[in-house]
């Protein structure tokens, strides 16, 4: 016990108090036991290195040794409809850990019912939690912000879901917070004028503390908050990375990727791509990503606007800017994102146009985003492409490569180090939902084999060495997921 309240600290955000969280236990699980555990990150975060991983601790069925965990509050617009209050209604804030980044959150989901469930039983199936587990940590891998996967417990109990009962387990997550654009949304919404300078103060002594010295540190912030969202949606298109549920609720402070629903990445490359069943209107499909993030910053510097000048027109003009900058913002992360793919070492905004040319091809002729990306490193330097995989169809590049080529010259760089920069940044392995579900599946039925082989394929994901290949793949037609589902 002694051991755990080294590693395992009272989480510094319940100290702002009985209006931002309430202090609760998880529910008892019958049978817990372990379904993953991430070594690495527990030793990066001062695990003791011998000591077993306690399932019922890490499930929420035994308080942590610091006294108990805590539910926060948040509100949150979802699809565009404000919900002044949302909260976590099956997410328990265990503790603090303390990583060589600093300060982070141990945050479980799934550990039951909080005063913030609503309707909701406070569960989590098995399949959502393995799906968070393995994309969370390909996207970490990848070079994405996100949180990452610490655990995944099966509790014994089952949950009742749309497809039936299913096995329950639950996820445990590590953020440097998990306060989102929602939880000053909670307290906007409230004209609860101290407790958002309080949150305030809090995000500010987390992430970012230098902001404190400016003359107008909630100003200072939201151009932070706006930065970091401006470089991680840029990432998030150059992966092919569609979240899902953009929900102002789902947009953490940090900067990180938060809450894994029904996202997924892009098989064949479709700029209007939309996976999620409830996304009918296609408000959060691939490329409208960066319109809601901008539209959601806006509600964060709605919030802030008191905070920032006493006299509101000033406050208007001074909490818009950093919005009303963020398309060229984003414009910029995203041509230097999309530009490492292509070798640039520096994009100019000429770019734009032999980018956008291949996007359209890849579009048009339905090529898969991830290994079209992979396979023109090949064309650069004539490696070997194996042959179980699709080639890129050279004839419809034909006047585009060219183009590209001289680019890479007038830049001075050769096709063989331009091939090498371009393996780096453009991955071989994405977590691809066909093989998500199959793993899912196989888990749901006892079979972790190809759970853990995924994972192990997509922590290497620029390593297209041979156990690779097979999870390299596109899908064959059959195997396409034309949908995926919340699921929870
Ligand atoms: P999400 O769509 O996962 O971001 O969740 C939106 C809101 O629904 C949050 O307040 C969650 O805590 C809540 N929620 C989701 N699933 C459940 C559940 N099974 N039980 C209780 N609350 C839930
Ligand atoms: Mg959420
Ligand atoms: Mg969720």
């Amino acid at each position: 016990m002694s051991s755990e309240e080294n590693w395992l600290l009272p989480p510094e955000y319940a100290a702002l108090g009985g209006r931002f969280c309430a202090g609760q236990a998880g529910a008892p699980a019958p049978a817990p036991r372990m379904l993953y555990w991430n070594a690495a990150l527990a030793e990066q975060s001062g695990w003791p290195a011998a000591a077993e991983p306690d399932p019922n601790l890490l499930c929420g069925a035994r308080a942590p040794a610091h006294g108990e965990g805590y539910a926060t509050a948040y509100a949150g617009h979802q699809f565009g409809h404000f919900v002044p209050q949302l909260g976590d209604g099956r997410a328990l804030l265990l503790g603090d850990l303390q990583l060589p980044a600093g300060r982070a959150e141990l945050q479980l989901k799934g550990s039951g019912r909080t005063p913030f469930s609503r309707g909701g039983d406070g569960k989590a199936a098995l399949g959502p939690v393995l799906r968070e587990v393995i994309v969370a940590e390909s996207m970490h891998a990848l070079g994405v912000p996100s949180t990452r996967s610490l655990a995944a417990v099966a509790t014994g109990d089952h949950v009742m879901r749309e497809a039936g009962p299913q096995p329950a387990a639950v996820l445990a997550r590590v953020a440097r917070s998990h306060v989102r654009v929602g939880t000053f949304e909670y307290f906007a919404a409230r004209r609860d004028l101290p407790s958002l300078r309080a949150l305030t103060d809090w995000v500010i002594d987390r992430h970012d503390p230098d902001c404190r010295q400016a003359e107008i540190p909630p100003l200072a912030l939201l151009e932070r908050v706006c930065a970091r969202q401006a470089d991680l949606v840029a990432r998030w298109l150059s992966i092919g990375f569609v979240h899902g549920v953009m929900n102002t609720d789902n947009m953490a402070l940090s900067g990180e990727t938060i809450d894994y629903g029904p996202c997924a990445f892009l098989d064949e490359y479709q700029s209007n791509k939309v996976f999620s069943s409830i996304d009918r209107g296609g408000r959060y499909a691939f490329s409208n990503q960066p319109a809601i993030a901008q539209w959601n910053l806006a509600r964060l510097a709605e919030c802030l606007l008191p905070l920032i000048d006493a006299d509101e027109e000033r406050a208007i003009a001074l909490g818009r800017a950093p919005i009303d900058d963020f398309p060229r913002q984003f414009q910029q992360a995203w041509l230097v994102h999309i530009g490492l793919k292509l070798g640039f070492q520096s994009p100019v905004d000429d770019d734009q146009a032999l980018i956008q040319d291949l996007l359209a091809t890849l579009e048009r002729e339905q090529l898969d985003y991830t290994l079209s990306f992979r396979q023109l490193a090949h064309l650069l330097d004539s490696a070997h492409w194996p042959e179980a995989l699709p080639p890129l169809p050279a004839d419809v590049l034909e006047a585009w490569l060219p183009r590209w080529r001289q680019r890479l010259a007038a830049q001075g760089t050769t096709p063989e180090a331009a091939a090498r920069r371009m393996r780096s940044s453009n991955p071989a392995v994405i977590p691809r939902n066909h093989r998500i579900e199959a793993a899912i599946a196989a888990a749901t039925g006892g079979d972790f084999q190809s759970f853990n082989n995924l994972l192990a394929a997509c922590l290497r994901p620029f390593d297209d060495g041979p156990e690779q290949l097979d999870w390299m793949r596109p899908p064959k037609p059959a195997e396409r997921v034309l949908q995926t589902f919340c699921g929870t």
